[in-house]
């Protein structure tokens, strides 16, 4: 696995890295987490990814126990152990997971059985996916199980609690699909399993707006800022199923899939079944805006 694990303090082999069965992010799934990548071997959107971690701590009545700055530190601490400990592994980009659990205590739900939340910091080589997903897109299934109503779990709060990802996922896995695309409880539609969609309708790119039950995705925003300057009309509006079905192009956006061209959705091609012209000028832009230095 190749992975350095930062535990409260403490950077260790993944094999020994442990939390607590006491820890409520374990017991009750209270907890949050930020994937991010490296691109130059440098945390990509560093604070954006913190300021997700914020809102999301807010949301849940979970205090963040260090500055922004104290963060980056300990996450560079985590990547110099990582190649201190795994050189051979280490010399590509990394996967960089954070987590911040309520932390360990007695068995009840009162936040203050718990004074210290859990801090993890997960560092570990990118495994990106083939070049083909991007040349040739990926397929999505519609899957029937719907998205987390904001109202009973908001799926704004980046939780470590993926029940609802993790079975969305197992249906799109029994149909063959690479991601699993969601609905919301209105029928709409919200975002994949694990990361956001786009549509192209009448030469703008489209996606569902927040109000429709889905994470703000650190990408999703970065490549809506991308396509509006580059001068592409680029806007948040409710989509259905039948918005798919009429959709020159699809595709989805996240940290580790950048901008991935979707080739069909169910058995239906999406457009001709090639990732269409608009997605390869946003990937392209994409791309050149992550080699360029910070
Ligand atoms: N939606 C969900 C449910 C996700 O898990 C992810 C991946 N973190 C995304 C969207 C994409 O978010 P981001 O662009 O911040 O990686």
């Amino acid at each position: 696995m190749g992975a350095v694990v930062y535990v409260n303090g403490t950077i260790r082999p993944a094999d020994q890295a442990v939390v607590p069965v006491f820890d409520h992010g374990f017991l009750y799934g209270e907890g949050i987490y930020e994937t991010l990548r490296t691109y130059a071997r440098e945390p990509f959107l560093f604070d954006r990814h913190v300021a997700r971690l914020r809102h999301s701590a807010s949301l849940m009545a979970l205090p963040v126990p260090f500055t922004d700055d104290e963060l980056d530190a300990r996450v560079r601490e985590t990547m110099a152990a990582h190649l201190e400990m795994t050189p051979a592994t280490s010399s590509g980009e990394l996967y960089i997971r954070v987590l911040l659990t309520r932390g360990v205590g007695e068995l009840s739900y009162d936040p203050a059985v718990c004074p210290t939340p859990t801090l993890v910091i997960i560092v570990k080589p990118l495994a990106l996916p083939a070049e083909r997903t991007f040349t040739e897109g990926i397929r999505l299934a519609l899957v029937s199980l719907r998205r987390n109503h904001p109202d009973a779990l908001n799926p704004v709060i980046k939780s470590n609690n993926l029940l609802n990802n993790a079975l969305a996922m197992q249906e799109a896995y029994r149909q063959g699909a690479d991601e699993a695309l969601m609905l919301n409880q209105a029928g709409e539609i919200a975002e994949c399993s694990q990361s956001n969609v786009f549509l192209v309708l009448d030469g703008a790119i489209v996606t569902p707006p927040l109000s429709a039950g889905l994470l703000p995705g650190v990408t999703r925003e970065f490549v809506l800022d991308l396509a509006r300057e580059a001068g592409v009309p680029a806007r948040e509006t409710r989509l259905t199923p039948a918005d798919l079905e009429r959709a020159a192009e699809v595709f989805i956006t996240g940290t580790t899939r950048e901008v991935t061209p979707v080739r069909a959705v169910d058995d239906r091609p999406v457009g001709d079944g090639r990732p269409g012209p608009l997605t390869t000028r946003l990937l392209a832009a994409f791309r050149q805006r992550v080699a360029q230095p910070a």
